[in-house]
């Protein structure tokens, strides 16, 4: 069965079609300025020329209109009909208390999502819209929603609350939920998979550092704890969010600053992180690690802090699982940045981590990074959160 995959941000989309029997991805690309001048359409099929299209796309019904268009055209698209697409995943970005698995899309299951909208006003109301627009175009085909937050329900009531008036949660579900959940469940479960061990033996510790990032504890197959909280915001330094800060900050710099509260989260989510801390320099690591080497001080500070923290949150996870057997890095920086590996690694002596620097240095595989003598196993197991979602599609239609 062919599975489109649908990632719906609020000006963008990315998709994928993935044939569950082979589980290859078959054509992928992203509409992006949906709703703005300028919008244009990327698509590429497996093994075809990459083509990108500007064409205006004043809604998400024309962006799904034209990826259709696109998947099913006579010379370059890759399958014949609509038909042959038995059915649709989509990404939703907060399934809130009530989604702790993924579902069939129903009228009260959209009611649900849309109750969500409060948690994440920037991510699920595009969510939805997509899912619409979808279900305009192909009103006979069965849609999925998997959830980012879904996999960390299992979390304890300790490792979800927060130090603050109980009643902020019973009025507002105020808590931690995390994010990142599709891609910290694929990576556990397919590290037990390479190592040839039950899922379900294991303390794992993932490391997702992407320019989003985030770190969760799975213990014998279930999340216990996760650094992302009621918002991406919380837990690890990232791109340019700031993680953990001392909350008495925002209001030291609304004073100082003249700022509103708006323009403090614009600070914290859009100016901070490796892009703040840096002076501006870059919110890539591929310069961090340029700038390091070339001994600027801003990008050594940088990439020290960043990895510094993560560090702190594995010896804080390690600790909630009394123990851990496996350390998993993955995402773009998790999976290419073979320094921010061994930065972090070099915190790790007491867990009688040692690093294979050959195979610390390869790329795009599933790999063990730590010697066979290491007490604790690092590995490098990049990440596909397309698949996984197209995975939990098949298993529920
Ligand atoms: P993601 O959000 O998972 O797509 O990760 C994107 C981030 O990965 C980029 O912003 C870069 O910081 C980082 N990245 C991608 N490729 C490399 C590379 N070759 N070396 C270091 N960092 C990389």
């Amino acid at each position: 069965m062919n599975i489109l995959v649908i990632n719906c941000g609020s000006s963008s989309l990315k998709y994928q079609v993935i044939n569950s029997d082979t589980e290859q991805c078959i054509a992928k690309g992203l509409c992006e300025r949906i709703g703005i001048d300028g919008s244009q359409i990327t698509y590429a099929p497996a093994g075809g020329e990459k083509e990108v299209t500007v064409t205006p796309m004043p809604d998400h019904t024309e962006a799904i209109r034209l990826v259709l268009d696109a998947l099913t055209n006579a010379k370059t698209g890759v399958v014949k009909s609509l038909d042959e697409i038995g059915a649709v995943g989509h990404r939703v970005v907060h399934g809130g208390e009530k989604f702790a698995a993924s579902t069939i899309i129903t009228d009260e299951v959209m009611k649900a999502i849309e109750e969500c909208n409060d948690l994440a006003p920037l991510h699920n109301p595009a969510n939805i819209i997509g899912i619409n627009a979808c279900k305009k175009l192909m009103p006979g085909t069965p849609m999925v929603a998997v959830f980012d937050t879904a996999f960390h329900q299992t979390m304890p009531e300790e490792a979800y609350m927060y130090g603050l008036p109980y009643e902020y949660y019973k009025k507002y579900k105020i808590r931690r939920y995390g994010f990142h959940g599709t891609s910290h469940s694929y990576v556990s479960k397919r590290a037990a998979e390479v190592l040839g061990k039950k899922y379900e033996d294991l303390k794992i510790v993932v490391c997702h550092l992407g320019n989003g990032a985030s770190i969760s504890a799975v213990k014998n197959g279930k999340c216990v704890d996760t650094s992302m909280g009621l918002t991406p915001l919380e837990g690890l330094i990232m791109g340019t969010r700031s993680g953990d800060i001392d909350p008495a900050i925002m209001e030291f710099i609304a004073h100082k600053e003249n700022k509103s509260i708006d323009e403090i989260m614009t600070v914290l989510n859009k100016q901070s992180g490796v892009l703040g801390l840096s002076d501006n320099l870059s919110s890539d690591f591929r310069d961090l690690e340029a700038g390091h080497n070339n001994g600027d001080a801003n990008a050594t500070r940088t990439l020290k802090t960043f990895c510094y923290r993560v560090a702190k949150y594995i010896g804080a996870y390690v600790a909630a699982m009394n123990g851990v057997d496996v350390i998993c890095f993955t995402a773009g920086v998790g999976e290419n940045a073979a320094l921010v590996r061994s930065m972090v690694c070099e915190y790790l002596g007491y867990l009688g981590v040692t690093i294979d620097s050959a195979a610390n240095g390869k790329r795009g595989e599933d790999i063990a990074i730590s010697t066979p003598e290491s007490k604790t196993t690092v590995m490098v197991i990049p990440t596909n959160e397309e698949l996984a979602i197209a995975r939990e599609t098949v298993r529920l239609v």
